[in-house]
């Protein structure tokens, strides 16, 4: 334990009876510590919680030894991984948090075409990593993300249509369960506890290592295709028919942007609205220019086709500078089979009206590879939605959560009745159990059974809570 953390150790003990930390080997931070402000803080700065304890574990013994400690001592417990969850589930009031960030080491096993990976690292860690053999496994599109929350609840990303959800390249996890005990589960081991942790988020226990597939993905073909905002429904309309016929290493979502104000984009088109294509093609510069060729002709001259060949993690840290820690954020989500034109009417409305230059409107796709997973081998049900589309309400500035929450729940609430019912859970902000249930359909209920034999007390409930059945 260092120094500064004796203090604090000494008043959670005083505070709490409990001999489980007595041999907590990382840092604990308690509330009037230097150093609180800054460990309470997540990425979202909108959440704004006092948590009594967050401890800083240095490995998987750490983090049996803080799970013991909250059991004992009853108190909230929040896991935190990357801290990038809109909805703040990885801090909470008056309880402990339990922060993996110390927990990052990568380990890429270039002949097997897997890597391991600790339950604290962020997505750019492991893309840097696994580039340097010319693999990689598919995550999000910010490499600020963390591995563990993206990845248990999904995972979806510029990977997704070629090679399938981050959960669909889970190969194990080593977990610390609400009983304190480590297991490590596969298809092999434990294997309830391992469908349910692709897709039921941190509801099962604490992932201390993930180890993941690889794939040959080096240079990828990526970058947006950007035109008027007025085009929205015309290019919207466009791509609905565009993206099924498309083969799956041709990877774009369509999204409504403010062009950010800086390079590489050309200076006329700073801080204009726009809608478009970010594309990622896992083939050479030759199969990318054609595949992407359908849509292109069907449309007037875009304002910016910026595609490129460029290293993967080039593409996936593409956005971490408009997007810094700390922005205030309101998401809405939902997933997508079709867009019939009432929907594009609806999009072509609300898009347009974006409160902020950094709210954005994104359709990820999600067919091709995760369609190679039944819907009843994973917890992630919608394996039949072609699309996960998110409502991001982004800004600077504290004065503008109101707008940027009104914009984001008013185009969600208008374009829910043409969705396919539930939503990507990571991209949902406290919606209330019914959204939970709705977003596991037919899972649902083996959910909380498995809840109810790992965590029957609901110790890890800050999350998209599954209740242990009764
Ligand atoms: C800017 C931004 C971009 C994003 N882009 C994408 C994207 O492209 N694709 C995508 O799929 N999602 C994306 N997301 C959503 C993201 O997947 C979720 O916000 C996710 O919860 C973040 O994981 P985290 O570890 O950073 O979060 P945290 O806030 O640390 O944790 C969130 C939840 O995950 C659980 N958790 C985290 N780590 C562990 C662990 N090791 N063991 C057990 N439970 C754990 C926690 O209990 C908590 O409930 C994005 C989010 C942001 C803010």
């Amino acid at each position: 334990m260092l120094r500064g953390a004796a203090a604090a150790y000494g008043r959670a003990m005083a505070t709490h009876s409990t001999s489980a930390l007595t041999d907590f080997r990382g840092v604990m931070i308690e509330r009037g510590d230097p150093g609180y402000e800054l460990a309470r803080r997540v990425y979202n700065g909108m959440i704004d919680r006092q948590p009594t304890l967050v401890a800083q574990c240095a490995g998987a013994d750490d983090v049996a030894r803080g799970v013991a400690y909250a059991r004992e001592a009853a108190l909230p417990l929040a896991i935190r991984g990357g801290g990038h969850n809109g909805a703040g589930l990885g801090t909470v009031d008056d309880g402990v948090v339990l922060d993996l960030s110390a927990i990052r080491g990568i380990d890429v096993d270039p002949r097997a075409r897997t890597v391991r990976v600790g339950g604290g690292c962020t997505w750019g860690e492991v893309d840097r990593a696994t580039h340097e053999h010319g693999l990689a496994t598919p995550s999000g599109i910010i490499a600020t993300t963390g591995v563990g929350g993206l990845t248990l609840g999904g995972g979806l990303g510029h990977l997704t249509r070629s090679c399938g959800l981050a959960i669909d390249n889970l190969v194990s996890a080593d977990v610390v369960l609400a009983n304190g005990e480590l297991v490590h589960a596969s298809a092999d081991e434990h294997p309830d506890l391992f469908w349910a942790l692709r897709g039921g988020g941190g509801n099962f226990g604490v992932v201390t290592a993930f180890e993941f597939r690889l794939h040959e993905i080096d240079t990828v073909i990526g970058g947006p295709t950007f035109w008027p905002i007025e085009l929205g429904g015309t290019v919207l309309a466009a791509y609905r028919e565009f993206l099924p016929a498309a083969p799956r290493e041709c990877s774009g979502f369509f999204a409504f942007v403010t062009v950010p104000p800086g390079p590489p984009f050309p200076e006329p088109l700073h801080m204009r609205k726009a809608c478009g294509v970010v594309w990622c093609h896992t083939g050479d510069e030759a199969a990318a220019a054609r595949d992407m060729q359908p849509l292109l002709d069907a449309l007037p001259e875009p304002l910016l086709h910026g595609v490129q060949p460029m290293p993967h993690p080039v593409l996936q840290s593409a956005f971490d500078g408009v997007y810094p820690k700390g922005d205030q954020w309101y998401w809405r989500a939902d997933f997508v089979k079709d867009i019939p034109d009432a929907a594009v009417d609806l999009h072509a409305r609300f898009g347009p009206e974006m409160p902020t230059w950094k709210s954005t409107m994104h359709l990820y796709p999600i067919d091709g590879a995760p369609q190679d997973v039944a819907p009843e081998d994973t917890a992630w049900g919608y394996r039949d939605a072609n699309y996960s589309s998110v409502f991001a309400g982004v800004d600077p500035d504290p004065a503008n959560v109101d707008a940027i929450g009104e914009w984001s729940r008013g185009y969600q609430e208008a374009l829910h009745p043409y969705s396919a019912g539930g939503a990507y859970v990571n991209m949902m902000m406290d919606e209330g159990p019914d959204r939970v249930r709705a977003s596991y359909g037919a899972n649902y209920d083996r959910l909380t059974r498995v809840k109810r034999e790992y965590d029957p007390g609901n110790l890890f409930r800050v999350n998209q809570n599954i209740p242990p059945a009764r």
